[in-house]
């Protein structure tokens, strides 16, 4: 029973929140001698008793203050009457106090963790919807999507991102349309609604299942991020790195711009994949600068020009020149040189 009792009319460290009412106690205990010459400790034996009944007041009146809904009875008081009658005398022994509630003690407060019932659904969705993820054939339901965006459950963000690559870049899949169609509607606007850094983590943890559906998720979320792009910086990623240079992201940096810069410096400096050679395109034209293209296309151009071969199977111009890029890639290195400048320019300015 943990029921302060005390004389005091506060209690340390705590605030009284109500006051609930007077409580007493008595008993009464009957002797042959004087209360003065009990208090003159003429008698241990009935000083002895005199304890016990006032503990046993003190214990009654820590039941009734617990009856009560208390946390305390406080301005604690004792009162020792003589009462006579029938030639004999009794004690009676009263304690009074005021039961009163408290707030609950600091400790409990800063020490036993306070769990709602909304972190507690949001964490029992994340380890069932997460165990129902690692089964490869199951997509989350027009529920389970109502449940994700509820509870914002971010931490499922890199398993729902591997889902929607593997639906994103499959043209028959054994997904049911349904399925697909909520995954493709619902994963994108979930995605926006994350914090940049948690959902760059998701989404540039995976570039090489389908570099085209990531640099298109990148693009459409603003997850531009230079310094993950920069670790991407290998000629075999050449297009992907490409691809992202005209995707943004809400602000920038001076610590972004030097990765922009080493991103800059790798796309001028990329290795070539053709070669020139001096010969006749044709029979009947003249010698000059011929390009050799790495899809081993023939082409009389100018030094840096693109290949005008024909790809094979698609038809269409193969457009590639000496380092293996196209028009529009060089075009968009340009354009992202520019954008480096200007914002070289408007971070010069705020500092
Ligand atoms: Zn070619």
């Amino acid at each position: 029973m943990n029921i302060i009792v005390t004389t005091t009319d506060h209690i340390e460290n705590r605030c009284i929140t109500g006051y609930i009412g007077i409580l007493r106690s008595s008993a009464v205990v009957g002797t042959e001698i004087a209360l003065a010459d009990i208090f003159a400790d003429s008698s241990r034996k009935y000083r002895r008793k005199l304890d016990d009944i006032y503990s046993k007041a003190l214990q009654d009146i820590r039941l009734k203050a617990l009856a009560a809904g208390a946390d305390a009875v406080v301005g604690l008081h004792t009162e020792f009457q003589e009462i006579f009658g029938k030639g004999k005398t009794r004690f009676l022994v009263s304690v009074l106090g005021t039961a009163v509630r408290l707030d609950r003690p600091k400790a409990e407060q800063d020490g036993c963790k306070n769990v709602t019932l909304y972190d507690l659904r949001r964490n029992q969705l994340l380890v069932g919807l997460g165990r129902k993820l690692s089964n490869p054939q199951f997509n989350p339901s027009s529920d389970d999507w109502d449940d994700i965006n509820r509870y914002a459950l971010v931490d499922l963000a890199p398993q729902l991102y591997r889902r929607y690559l593997k639906l994103a870049s499959e043209t028959i899949g054994s997904t049911s349309v349904a399925e697909k169609k909520l995954l493709l509607e619902n994963f994108i606007p979930f995605l926006q609604s994350m914090d940049y850094d948690a959902a760059c983590e998701a989404v540039y943890g995976d570039i090489e299942t389908s570099p085209y559906v990531f640099c298109d998720v990148v693009k459409s979320c603003d997850l531009f991020h230079p310094e993950k792009i920069a670790q991407m910086l290998h000629p075999e990623n050449k297009h992907t790195v490409i691809a992202l240079l005209d995707s943004d992201k809400a602000s920038y940096t001076s610590r972004d711009l030097v990765y922009m810069d080493a991103i800059a410096a790798f796309l001028d400096n990329l290795p070539d994949t053709g070669r020139y050679i001096e010969g006749r395109e044709g029979l009947f034209s003249k010698t000059g600068t011929l390009l050799v293209c790495e899809r081993g296309h023939t082409s009389a151009v100018e030094l840096g020009g693109h290949c005008t071969g024909l790809v094979e199977g698609s038809g269409a111009i193969c457009n590639l020149n000496v380092k293996g890029i196209t028009e529009q890639e060089v075009a968009a290195i340009c354009k992202f040189k520019e954008k480096v400048e200007i914002l070289r320019g408007l971070i010069d300015n705020e500092m």
